[in-house]
């Protein structure tokens, strides 16, 4: 029988189907941080159990690390208390970690990837929500709880229900100046927010089988945005050479044998899907979001809604939304003044992304009244950058260069918006103080798209701002 990938994935992960209804699914690889995991360890001490699979289980630290002084103890005694119950947690079960002096610390989703831990046809878990992030490379990915944490600690097992699977086919070519980001936010505005609950979604069509490994990651991270818990991208040659050579990946032959069997993996063209969207790449231009969810985004040359010409049901979240932001029903959004832009997440934080901004501000200074930052996604991204000037580029058009880590996506650190402020953001959330201000505005957008607004210091389209080639 024809299946899809997720299928595949799904039935060899299967131990069994529990009296609920639900799959007993095996968990390939179980990424933790110092966040979600705490807790989890306690419980899983308060009932005698210690870790099923250590060897199947890797930490990091992210959320809480500050990004200026890394020093230890942090200055941030609750940061503190927080990396040194993981560390504590890590010694005491044998699961490797990830910390600060390793050279290898950054973002869970950013640094799965980048040490070739994520491989295609692997279940991952992982206790944030943007773990979809891994589909990328063709693995059912998905965020829990932190008693699923629990659970997955103790057996290595999750109980789940199956999710159908909707085929997302974007095709065509996407303009000079416009990049994964744009299009996922695209994918959010067109289906909804809400749009993939009990969805996995596969991206699909030349479009995506054009992208780089990088750019599949920031569409597949944003899955969750959409509503979808899993995201993904078939396993193809783009995969392979990405993996080939990666610390974790498997070596020589049994790289070889892998391939072969990743590749084996991709959903067949005969497979039947539960639903299927067309986007066309080419009538995408660089978005931005006006508005507390990620689906409320306009191209940069569009003017926000007024709702008084929307459908009824849609009324009272963008009246929400406008007196939130402060933003007049159909001004423009580009204009929009900004405070802080911050290049930064496990959106868009890669060596990719990075290249982009730096050749937007190269030879350019950021606006007086900006304050910018570059938080490379992990300290082998940051090491890379360097080596190529990247950092000089930033530092002398005046961003701040930061260590690896969350940052301002979520605010877990010092890094903070303050009071009313405006700020131009490569991540991936934009509810009310997501940023760490109550009151703090979150304006989503491409990474190119940001670096632009941090020289002008407003909203502008980064392909006026920029030369791109055909
Ligand atoms: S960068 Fe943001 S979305 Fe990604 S793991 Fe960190 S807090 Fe979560």
């Amino acid at each position: 029988m024809p299946s899809t990938l997720f299928k595949k994935v799904w039935d060899l992960h299967t131990v069994r189907t529990l009296p609920n209804g639900q799959t007993q699914l095996f968990v390939g690889l179980h990424l933790i941080h110092e966040v979600t995991s705490p807790q989890a360890f306690d419980m899983l001490r308060a009932r005698g159990l210690g870790v099923k699979h250590p060897e199947r289980t890797v930490a990091t630290v992210d959320h809480i690390v500050p990004t200026r002084d890394q020093r230890r103890p942090f200055g941030d005694v609750m940061a503190e208390d927080m990396l040194a119950a993981l560390e504590k947690n890590v010694r005491g079960s044998g699961v490797p970690m990830f910390d600060l002096h390793s050279g290898a610390q950054g973002i869970v989703h950013v640094i799965g990837p980048e040490l070739g831990l994520t491989q295609p046809g692997m279940t991952i878990a992982c206790g944030d929500s943007h773990t979809s992030t891994h589909g990328a490379f063709g693995a059912v990915a998905f965020g829990i709880g932190t008693s699923q944490v629990r659970d997955v600690l103790a057996s290595q097992c999750l109980a789940m229900d199956p999710v159908k699977v909707r085929r997302i086919r974007v095709t065509g070519h996407l303009m000079p100046g416009v990049f994964a980001k744009d299009v996922i936010l695209e994918i959010i505005r067109r289906l909804g927010v809400n749009g993939g609950v009990g969805f996995a979604y596969e991206y699909a069509g030349d479009t995506i089988e054009r992208m780089s490994m990088d750019e599949r990651m920031t569409i597949c991270n944003m899955s969750i945005e959409g509503g979808a818990r899993v995201g993904y991208v078939n396993p193809d040659q783009v995969t392979i050479d990405y993996l080939r050579g990666k610390k974790y990946a498997p070596q020589g032959e049994d790289f070889d044998t892998a391939s072969a069997w990743w590749l084996s993996l991709a959903s067949d063209a005969q497979a039947a899907f539960d639903d299927e969207v067309r986007i066309d790449a080419a009538a995408i231009r660089p978005r931005v979001t006006w508005g507390i969810n990620p689906g409320q985004s306009v191209f940069v040359d569009e003017t926000l809604p007024r709702p008084a010409d929307v459908p009824s049901a849609e009324r009272a979240a963008i009246t929400e939304a406008l007196d939130f932001m402060g933003f007049g029903a159909g001004a423009p959004i580009k204009g929009t003044k900004i405070d802080v832009a911050f290049v930064g997440s496990c959106t868009n934080a890669r060596l990719s992304d990075l290249r982009e901004a730096a050749r937007v501000v190269r030879g350019h200074r950021v606006a007086t009244h900006v304050q910018a930052l570059v938080v490379p996604g992990s300290q082998a991204v940051r090491a890379a950058a360097e080596r190529e000037g990247l950092d000089r580029v930033f530092t002398e058009a005046g961003f701040e260069w930061r260590g690896a880590g969350c940052s301002m996506c979520l605010a877990m650190n010092q890094d903070k918006l303050e009071g009313r402020q405006i700020c131009a953001s490569s991540s991936n959330r934009n509810f009310k103080g997501r940023q760490g201000s109550p009151t703090g505005r979150t304006l989503l957008m491409s990474p190119a798209m940001v670096a632009a607004a941090a020289v002008a210091g407003e909203v502008v389209d980064v392909r006026d701002f920029a030369q791109y080639g055909d």
